[in-house]
C-alpha cells in the first residue's frame, strides 16, 4: 500500500481582505517557529489575495491554491478566471466542483471534469470535490451520488496528473455537524475502491482523499486518524490562524 503524505487545505470562500493576511502571517510564524508540519499546507484565499499567499509561502511553505477556474486558457469570459491566470499568480491547486459552486452557479459534474483538465494542462493540481445531501443520506443514496460524482468530475487524464478527491457531505459544510467516523470510513473506503477499480493499484491508491465539512480544532485528530482519510479541506476554521494550525498540527 502506497503511503500518501497528508494534506491540509484551508478554503477561505469568498472571505478575506488584505488584512487577512496578517493570519497567514501568524500561521508562517507557526508553521515556522513550531514542530515541522507533518501535512502538506495550502490556502484557497480569494483570487485578489492569491499572490500574496503565494509570496507569504514561499518562505514559509504554504502551498497557495485558487477556488474555481474556468475551462478555458483566456478570451471573453468577463468575471472569470482562467487556470493558467491562477498558476501565473503563483497556485499550484484548485479547488473545483465545491457544493457550494455545483449549487449556486449550477456547476455539473461534465463542467467539473472540463475544468479538472484545464487545470491540469495548466499544471495545478485540481481538489475535486464530492458529496451527498443530507436527503441524499437519509434516503440512503450516499455512496450512489457520490460515486456518480467522481465517475463524471474526475478526468481520464488524471492517470497522469496529480489530482485530489475532497469528500464534504453537503450537510456537513459550515454546520457544525460531522459523519459519524464510521460513516466518513465507509465513504472514504467506497472512494478508494472507485479510484483503484478506474485508475488500477498504484494509481488508485496514491489519490489523497480529504474530508470536508466542519473539520475543527477539537474533531481534526479522530477524523485525520479514520482509513483512507489524507487530509482536510477547511473552510470556516481556516480563517483563524491559530485553529487552522491545530489542525495542521493533528496530522
Ligand atoms: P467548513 O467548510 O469547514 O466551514 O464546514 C468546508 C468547505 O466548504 O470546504
Amino acid at each position: 500500500m502506497t503511503t500518501i503524505s497528508p494534506l491540509i487545505a484551508g478554503n477561505w470562500k469568498m472571505n478575506g481582505l488584505s488584512q487577512s493576511l496578517e493570519e497567514l502571517t501568524e500561521l508562517a510564524q507557526l508553521l515556522t517557529t513550531g514542530e515541522a508540519p507533518r501535512a502538506v499546507v495550502v490556502v484557497c484565499p480569494p483570487a485578489t489575495l492569491l499572490s500574496a499567499v503565494a509570496a507569504q509561502g514561499a518562505s514559509s511553505g504554504i502551498m497557495a491554491g485558487g477556488q474555481d477556474c474556468h475551462t478555458e486558457a483566456s478570451g471573453a469570459h468577463t468575471g472569470d478566471i482562467s487556470a493558467y491566470m491562477l498558476a501565473d499568480a503563483g497556485a499550484q491547486f484548485v479547488i473545483l466542483g465545491h457544493s457550494e459552486r455545483r449549487a449556486s452557479h449550477r456547476e455539473t459534474d461534465d463542467l467539473v471534469r472540463a475544468k479538472a483538465e484545464a487545470a491540469m494542462g495548466a499544471g495545478l493540481k485540481p481538489i475535486i470535490c464530492v458529496g451527498e445531501t443530507e436527503e441524499e443520506r437519509d434516503a440512503g443514496r450516499a455512496e450512489a451520488v457520490v460515486a456518480g460524482q467522481l465517475a463524471g468530475s474526475i478526468p481520464d487524464a488524471a492517470s497522469q496528473h496529480e489530482v485530489i478527491v475532497a469528500y464534504e457531505p453537503v450537510w456537513a459544510i459550515g454546520t457544525g455537524r460531522t459523519p459519524s467516523n464510521d460513516d466518513i470510513a465507509k465513504m472514504h473506503a467506497s472512494i478508494r475502491q472507485a479510484l483503484v477499480e478506474r485508475f488500477g493499484e498504484e494509481k488508485g491508491n496514491s489519490i489523497r482523499i480529504l474530508y470536508g465539512g466542519s473539520m475543527k480544532p477539537l474533531n481534526a485528530r479522530e477524523i485525520l486518524a479514520i482509513d483512507n482519510v489524507n487530509g482536510g479541506l477547511v473552510g470556516g476554521a481556516s480563517l483563524l490562524a491559530k485553529d487552522f494550525y491545530t489542525i495542521i498540527s493533528a496530522v
